[in-house]
């Protein structure tokens, strides 16, 4: 009898899991995903930009062509242990022997009032099409642009968000034949440095390239709310229409309300086998790891628990996870990243390069190199809906 495993979430490290099982025919692969498309966040600033939707969107049916693998669109709403069981918003049932959670995470505004109703994010391509028309039509109902755009979150996300926006509103102002005039960029951070993840020397780099790009750095200041056309950071109101909030995510709200144990930080606790309970497993942005909240780190757990698997096939002794430390390469506006490897920093044009060759492993992780490589050249394709854009 096949062993059945069931894999909730098709991100990057539910992905991973089942593509390295695939091939093993003693096992019974299903992911449950509730969209039908991978997202490469990585890409969607870019997305956000007047970059392609492609670049950070991959059809799970392209992923998985060819692979014995069975691909359920469905949102895992309920745990049976008892019955090894995993309940769909469909009404359906899916069985497991092994079940691998890997759901991510979702945007948590920390009960800040007014982000939820009037701030963008760029945490799905629906999100991020959505900030680029607001921008746009922005531009075209009241013929000049928004005085203020207005990143939240110094982390890398709010660093390549903000770094590439002065230039596209440039070239969107220019397209909507709009003369040049000012435009602020802010970001704001709650710590009192960027990056606060990354050691100070690399913040201090990346703060003083995005001031030579214009962005005034609001560092250690707290978001109390924000109005329609107003954001209130300690205490004082910075006019803006258009606020983007990247500063805040959670676990996926599926472990809580199915009894997982978590940690003060909300992540589930694993053992050395990233297991919470036998059979059980928890991979990526939900488990309590040491680099968990990274794709790489994803990556690395879906590998992990799809070798542990087929050690336990062999009849062979697991060996315990170890965490890789990750590679940060973070983009700053354009042709320019900064590179933390190891103790090595890198930044610049090269850093940018190395960006670029990450991404390409990035897609490769998940798909052939022909067509990892065709993924990876839609980064030149610019791609508008606004009518003013297109016609240029
Ligand atoms: C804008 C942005 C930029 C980023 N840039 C980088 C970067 O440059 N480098 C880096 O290392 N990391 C980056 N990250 C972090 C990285 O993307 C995450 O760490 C990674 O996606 C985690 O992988 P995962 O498999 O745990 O979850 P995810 O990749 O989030 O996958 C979760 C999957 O579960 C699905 N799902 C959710 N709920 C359900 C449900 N109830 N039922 C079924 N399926 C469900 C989702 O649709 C999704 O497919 C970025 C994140 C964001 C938001």
């Amino acid at each position: 009898m096949k062993r059945k495993i069931l894999i909730l979430g098709g991100g990057f490290g539910g992905i991973k899991a089942a593509l390295e099982l695939a091939d093993d025919e003693r096992f019974d692969v299903t992911l449950l995903s509730d969209k039908p498309d991978f997202r490469y966040y990585p890409a969607l600033y870019r997305t956000a930009t007047g970059g392609s939707k492609a670049q950070s969107r991959i059809p799970l049916a392209d992923i998985f062509e060819g692979k014995d693998i069975t691909v359920e669109n469905d949102e895992a709403t309920k745990l049976d242990r008892e019955e090894h069981l995993v309940h769909g918003k469909s009404g359906k049932t899916y069985h497991y022997d092994t079940l691998v959670v890997a759901l991510g995470v979702v945007t948590n505004y920390f009960g800040i009032e007014g982000l939820g109703e009037y701030s963008f994010g760029i945490k799905s391509i629906e999100e991020a099409a959505e900030l680029k028309s607001h921008i746009h039509e922005q531009l075209l109902e009241e013929g000049r642009p928004d005085l203020n755009y207005i990143v939240i979150g110094g982390g890398p996300t709010g660093v390549e968000l903000a770094g590439a926006l002065p230039l596209y509103i440039k070239k969107a102002m220019k397209n909507h034949g709009i003369k040049h005039r000012a435009v602020r960029v802010d970001l704001v951070e709650a710590a009192p440095r960027l990056l606060p993840r990354m050691p100070k020397d690399v913040s201090r780099s990346v703060a003083k390239r995005l001031r030579k790009l214009g962005i005034k750095l609001y560092l250690g200041k707290k978001v109390e709310g924000q109005t329609r056309d107003s954001l209130m950071v300690e205490g004082k109101p910075i006019e803006s229409e258009t606020v983007v909030w990247t500063a805040g995510v959670t676990n996926h709200p599926f472990l809580r309300a199915n009894d997982f144990v978590l940690t003060d930080s909300g992540k589930a606790t694993v053992n050395q086998y990233l297991e919470t309970e036998p059979s059980i497993y928890v991979i990526g942005d939900n488990a309590d790891t040491p680099h968990s909240g990274l794709a790489q780190t994803a990556l690395w757990d879906g590998l992990y628990v799809a070798k542990h698997l087929i050690q336990l096939a062999d009849n062979h002794q697991p060996k315990p996870y170890e965490p890789r430390k990750p590679v940060y390469v973070v983009p700053a506006g354009p042709k320019w990243a900064a590179v933390l490897w190891g103790k090595v920093r890198i930044y610049g044009w090269v850093g940018w390069w190395l960006r670029r060759a990450a991404d390409l492993l990035g897609y490769h992780h998940l798909e052939p190199w022909w067509k990892a490589s065709q993924q990876w050249m839609e980064e030149n394709v610019t791609e508008e809906e606004c009518p003013h854009c297109l016609a240029k």
